[in-house]
C-alpha cells in the first residue's frame, strides 16, 4: 500500500514538473523569434507580432491591413518612426506597416519566393498617410526628393513600399547604399559597382516584378504595386499605444 503511493506521487511530481519545463521552453522560443523578427526595428515598434495570424481571405483588396498581423517572415526598420532618416526627423507617431490588402498579398507572395533563397525582406517604409506626406514637404519641400503631397505618392495610396533584404537570420545584405541615399550610387541603371551589390539587386528587383510591382530608375528600395496605381491617396491613421 506504501509502495502504491510512493510510486503515485513520484509520477505526479514527474508529471506537473515536466508540464513547467515545456511551458517554460515554449516561452523561451517565442522570446527568441520576436526578438529575431524585430532585431532591427525602431525603439517604439511595438514588440509582440500576433500570436496567431490573421487571413487575408475575404478580405476588400483595398482595405487597409496590418503586415505583421498576417505573417511574422518580415523585418521592419521603419525609419520614418525615429529620426535615422533624410529628414532628420520623426515623422511618424509609432513605427506600423500598414499597406492595401492587394499589396500585402503581392509582399507575402514576394516573401516566399525569396525565404525559399535565404532572403527576407525587410521594410524600411509602408504605406504612407497623406497628412504625414504633408509633415515630410514642410522639412524638405523639393520634388526631388519628397512627393508633392497635394498630388500625393503611390506610398500615400498603399501600394509602395522602401524594402531590401537580410538574410533568414536578419543580417544585413549589402545593397551598395543606405535607405534613401540620394545620388547616382543607388540608381539601378548605374553598374559602376560592385558584382555581389548588383546580384542582390537584381535579385530583389526581378522577384518583386514578378509578383506585380514595379521600380522606379533612381531607388534601389522603393517598389509600386502596379494594380495600386490608379487607387486613391488616402489619410487613414493606424492608432498607436
Ligand atoms: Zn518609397
Amino acid at each position: 500500500m506504501k509502495k502504491n503511493v510512493r510510486v503515485f506521487l513520484t509520477i505526479t511530481l514527474l508529471l506537473v514538473f515536466g508540464c513547467r519545463q515545456s511551458t517554460k521552453e515554449e516561452g523561451k522560443t517565442r522570446q527568441v523569434l520576436e526578438k529575431s523578427i524585430y532585431r532591427d526595428s525602431a525603439p517604439k515598434q511595438k514588440k509582440a507580432p500576433a500570436v496567431k495570424l490573421k487571413s487575408l481571405a475575404g478580405l476588400r483588396d483595398t482595405a487597409f491591413v496590418r503586415l505583421a498581423d498576417y505573417s511574422d517572415q518580415f523585418v521592419y526598420d521603419l525609419r520614418y518612426a525615429t529620426t535615422n532618416n533624410f529628414l532628420k526627423a520623426q515623422v511618424y507617431d509609432c513605427a506600423e506597416c500598414y499597406t492595401r490588402v492587394k499589396t500585402a498579398k503581392a509582399l507575402i507572395k514576394a516573401n516566399e519566393a525569396f525565404l525559399k533563397k535565404g532572403y527576407r525582406i525587410k521594410f524600411f517604409d509602408c504605406y504612407r498617410p497623406n497628412s504625414v506626406q504633408y509633415k515630410m514637404w514642410k522639412i524638405v519641400p523639393n520634388p526631388q526628393y519628397v512627393a508633392n503631397p497635394k498630388k500625393g505618392s503611390i506610398h500615400n495610396k498603399g501600394g509602395a513600399v522602401d524594402i531590401t533584404l537580410v538574410t533568414l537570420e536578419g543580417k544585413k545584405v549589402d545593397m551598395g547604399t543606405d535607405f534613401d541615399f540620394f545620388g547616382k550610387k543607388a540608381y539601378h541603371d548605374n553598374l559602376d559597382l560592385p558584382q555581389d551589390i548588383l546580384d542582390h539587386r537584381k535579385l530583389l528587383k526581378e522577384t518583386m516584378e514578378e509578383y506585380g510591382f514595379w521600380s522606379i530608375r533612381t531607388e534601389w528600395w522603393h517598389y509600386n504595386l502596379a494594380a495600386a496605381s490608379n487607387d486613391k491617396v488616402v489619410d487613414f491613421k493606424w492608432k498607436c499605444d
